[in-house]
C-alpha cells in the first residue's frame, strides 16, 4: 500500500512513500533492539560526533528541501528555509551541547562517593505532527539519538517526504538499525506505542496525547507529550500598540495558524481594545494569501480540507453565538483561508476553548490585569503565553500559566532554554540541558567515601 502525498496548494501528487504493514513493525522494532547494545557503548560524544556529519548534509541540500517541504507542507518557502537550515545547524551544533548535557556527575559527602549516569532507555519511538515536518522529528530523534537509544520514527501521514529526505541524510551515518523510519496513521502509532518500546517521545494533539499515556501504561513506559495550545496573548493598556498588534497578526497567522504556540487568544485592555483591533484588521488584510512556493505569500494553504473545515466551522459557530467578524471571512478557494480577526468574543464558544488550528486571532476586552489573568488561564492548555506591555508586564507574566511566557515578545527563550508546555500541553520536554536529558535514565552508583 501506498501513503500518496498532495501539495495543499494545488492538490497536485508530490510524491508517495510505502506504508509500512502493522504486521511488520514487531520486527522493526526487534532489529532496533539489536542495534541498542553497540550504539549505547559508543558513548555520547562519538554519537554527537556522527550526527553532526549529517548536519552539513542537510545544509549542503537547504533549498531543494525547502522546496519539497513547502510543496508537500504548504508553508511560504522562506519559512520552509529556515526550517530546513536550522535542522542542519542544529545537528552541526547542537549535538555535541546533547552530548555534553549527559555527562556523569559526582556527588559526595562524608561517607559516601556517588556517580550519576545519564544512560538510555532503550528503543525510543517518535511520532510526529506535520506543521513542522522537519523541525518535529529533528527535535525528538536528535536528543534520543545522541543519549544513545535506538530510534523508531514515524512522521504524520500528512507530510512523510520530508520526514523521509531528513531520514535518508541521517540515516546513512548511523550504524544499520539505529534510526529506522515507519510510515502510516494512527494505526502504526497505536502499534509502535503498544510493541516493544522503552521509550515514546510525541509531539502532536492533546487527544492523541492522552492515549498514548494510557497505551502506554500498562508497561509503564517512559512518555514524553509535547501537546496543543490554545495561547493567549494580553495586551496592556500602556503597551506599544503597534508592535502588539503586528506581533499578533504575526503569531496568529504564520503558518496559516498551524503552530501549537499560534497567539489564539488576545485580551486587551478596554480603554486601548478599539485602537489594536484596528491595527491588528490592518495587519491581518496586509497579509497576502496563497501558495507558498510564490514569492511574496504570507499566509499559505491549510494542510487539508478537514482541517479547513474544522476552523470554519469554529469561526461559524462564533459568529452565531454573537462573535464579530471584523477581518477575514471563513470562505475562499481549495484549502486557503484569509486571515480572520473576530471580537465579541467570550469563554462559552468552541473558538475560546479548543485549539484552533488556522489563521484567526480573536479579542476580547478585559477591564484590570486581574481579570486578564483569569481569562488568559482559564483553559487545560498551558504551552505559550504572551504579554505586551509596560512595567505591570512582568508581573503578569509571571501568574500566566504556561511553560513558555514571553513579555513584549514571542514565547522561544535564549539558546539552551526548553522547548516546554504546562498543564495539559506537555508531559515531560525537549530541548535545552533539560530537556535533552529527558531522553535518558538517570541511575547511581554509590561507594565508600
Ligand atoms: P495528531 O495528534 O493528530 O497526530 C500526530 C501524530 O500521531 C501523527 O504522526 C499521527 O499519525 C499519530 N497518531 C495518530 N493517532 C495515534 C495514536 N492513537 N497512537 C499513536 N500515534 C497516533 O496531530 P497533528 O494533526 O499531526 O498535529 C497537530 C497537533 O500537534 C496540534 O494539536 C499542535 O498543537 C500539536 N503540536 C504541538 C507542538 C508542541 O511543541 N507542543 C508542536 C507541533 C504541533
Amino acid at each position: 500500500m501506498k501513503l500518496v502525498s498532495l501539495n495543499p496548494a494545488t492538490e497536485d501528487v508530490v510524491g508517495e512513500v510505502p506504508v509500512t504493514p502493522v504486521d511488520a513493525i514487531a520486527d522493526v522494532v526487534a532489529t532496533a533492539r539489536a542495534a541498542f547494545g553497540a550504539w549505547r557503548d559508543l558513548g555520547a560524544a562519538p554519537r554527537a560526533e556522527r550526527l553532526a556529519g549529517a548536519g552539513q548534509g542537510l545544509l549542503d541540500r537547504a533549498e531543494e528541501l525547502a522546496a519539497l517541504l513547502t510543496a508537500e507542507m504548504g508553508k511560504p518557502k522562506k519559512e520552509a528555509l529556515g526550517e530546513v537550515r536550522s535542522c542542519g545547524k542544529g545537528l552541526l551544533k547542537e549535538a555535541a551541547e546533547m552530548a555534553e548535557a549527559l555527562a556523569p556527575e559526582h556527588l559526595e559527602d562524608a561517607r559516601t562517593k556517588t556517580t550519576l549516569y545519564r544512560d538510555p532507555y532503550g528503543v525510543c519511538v517518535a511520532i510526529t505532527p506535520w506543521n513542522y515536518p522537519m523541525s518535529m522529528p529533528h527535535w525528538l530523534v536528535t536528543p534520543a539519538l545522541v543519549a544513545g537509544n535506538t530510534v523508531v520514527m514515524k512522521p504524520s501521514e500528512e507530510t512523510p517526504l520530508v520526514a523521509q529526505a531528513w531520514f535518508d541524510i541521517v540515516a546513512p551515518h548511523l550504524p544499520e538499525g539505529v534510526l529506522q523510519i515507519v510510515h502510516g496513521d494512527g494505526e502504526q502509532g497505536r502499534a509502535l506505542v503498544a510493541a516493544d518500546v522503552d521509550l515514546v517521545a510525541f509531539t502532536g494533539s492533546k487527544e492523541v496525547g492522552a492515549s498514548i499515556l494510557a497505551a502506554a501504561g500498562d508497561g509503564l513506559k517512559r512518555v514524553l507529550l509535547e501537546l496543543g495550545g490554545k495561547d493567549p496573548l494580553v495586551v496592556l493598556d500602556d503597551a506599544d500598540l503597534d508592535k502588539a498588534a503586528r506581533f499578533a497578526a504575526r503569531n496568529s497567522f504564520r503558518n496559516a495558524g498551524q503552530v501549537c504556540v499560534s497567539t489564539e487568544r488576545i485580551y486587551v485592555a478596554q480603554s486601548v481594545h478599539d485602537a489594536f483591533v484596528s491595527k491588528l484588521v490592518d495587519e491581518a488584510r496586509g497579509m497576502t494569501v496563497g501558495d507558498g512556493a510564490e514569492e511574496g505569500t504570507d499566509v499559505g494553504p491549510m494542510i487539508n480540507a478537514r482541517q479547513r473545515a474544522k476552523v470554519v466551522e469554529q469561526v461559524r459557530s462564533a459568529q452565531v453565538a454573537g462573535a464579530k467578524l471584523v477581518a477575514g471571512q471563513p470562505e475562499g478557494d481549495g484549502n486557503f483561508l484569509q486571515p480572520m480577526v473576530l471580537t465579541h468574543v467570550d469563554h462559552s464558544m468552541d473558538l475560546m476553548r479548543s485549539e484552533t488550528f488556522g489563521p484567526v486571532a480573536a479579542v476580547q476586552a478585559f477591564d484590570t490585569p486581574d481579570e486578564a489573568v483569569q481569562l488568559a488561564n482559564d483553559t487545560p492548555f498551558g504551552l505559550g503565553a504572551v504579554v505586551f506591555g509596560g512595567d505591570d508586564a512582568r508581573d503578569v507574566a509571571r501568574r500566566l500559566d504556561a511553560g513558555m511566557v514571553g513579555v513584549n515578545r514571542g514565547v522561544g527563550g535564549a539558546a539552551g532554554s526548553p522547548w516546554v508546555g504546562a498543564k495539559q500541553s506537555g508531559y515531560g520536554f525537549h530541548s535545552g540541558r533539560h530537556g535533552h536529558r529527558q531522553f535518558a535514565q538517570v541511575r547511581i552508583v554509590s561507594e565508600p567515601a
